[in-house]
């Protein structure tokens, strides 16, 4: 039986895809893969049979099930097997149900990483996750709990909230509520490594105001340090870069 291969196809656009998950998808028979992936990755496996288990019905829990069967019957057919998934697969990508129910059927899997949504967000509005000595910390958060309810933390130097485009006023309550100070920097990234990538700096307690620009699209909202800007002046003097930007700078690339 031949491993199944789950592949990060990156946030957006086709080429963002890694060099090992291209070769691996043109080796692919059968593609298992979600709604977020781009159309255009399907010309990387064009004889492969594609089956889109982002459609409703596939979506929901017991929409998991079925998923994690197909993927078993799939690979004990012998055909190579591809798991697409958007952005990378271990990050909020139910990888571990699938490995799970690979690994109760005695299935082999190998895991090739891909560009998650913090990470393309980051590239599109030029705003390093990381920074010396004030951004040591970073952490992906989904904002949805299984309930349905969200939730916010304070736990990192920066923090990325995944799934949270639309209930970004209710993200700002449990923001300042989680201890977050009003005038923190919020940036707002929609369809990030896509051609109409969206960016938006905000406050924590305006980030409502972002609601009508990124309707509809998939959104990560950064928080804290890794959401300030990066002025040019700054960048020349180290001393400065120490202070905190508070910059109300709105930018759309
Ligand atoms: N495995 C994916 C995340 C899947 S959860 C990854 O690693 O990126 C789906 C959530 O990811 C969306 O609700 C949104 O918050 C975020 N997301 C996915 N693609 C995105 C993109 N291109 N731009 C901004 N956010 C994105």
């Amino acid at each position: 039986m031949k491993p199944v291969v789950f592949i990060g196809a990156g946030p957006g656009a086709a080429d963002l895809i890694t060099v090992r998950g291209a070769q691996r998808l043109a080796a692919a028979e059968v593609v298992l893969f979600d709604a977020l992936t781009d159309p255009a990755l399907r010309s990387l496996a064009p004889r492969a049979r594609w089956i889109d288990v982002g459609k409703r019905g596939f979506c929901d829990s017991t929409g998991q099930v079925a998923i994690n069967a197909l993927l078993v019957r799939q690979a004990q057919s012998g055909r190579a097997v591809v798991r697409l998934k958007g952005g990378d697969p271990s990050v909020f990508g139910r990888l571990e149900e699938e490995l799970q129910a690979l690994a109760a059927a005695g299935l082999e899997a190998e895991i090739v990483p891909g560009v998650t949504a913090a990470i393309a967000a980051a590239a599109a509005a030029q705003r390093p996750l990381t920074r010396r000595g004030s951004g040591r910390s970073v952490s992906l958060t989904t904002a949805m709990t299984r309930s349905g309810e969200l939730q916010a933390s304070r736990t990192a130097a920066t923090e990325v909230f995944y799934m949270a485009g639309r209930q970004l006023g209710a993200l700002s309550r449990r923001l300042r509520h989680a201890g977050w100070p009003a005038a923190t920097p919020a940036l707002v990234v929609s369809r990030a490594g896509w051609p109409d990538q969206l960016a938006s700096d905000h406050r924590v307690d305006s980030l409502a105001e972002a609601g009508v620009l990124h309707a509809g699209r998939p959104t990560v909202v950064t928080v804290g340090v890794g959401a300030e800007p990066i002025a040019a002046s700054r960048q020349r003097d180290p001393a400065a870069a120490q202070r905190p930007a508070r910059q109300e700078a709105r930018l759309q690339p």
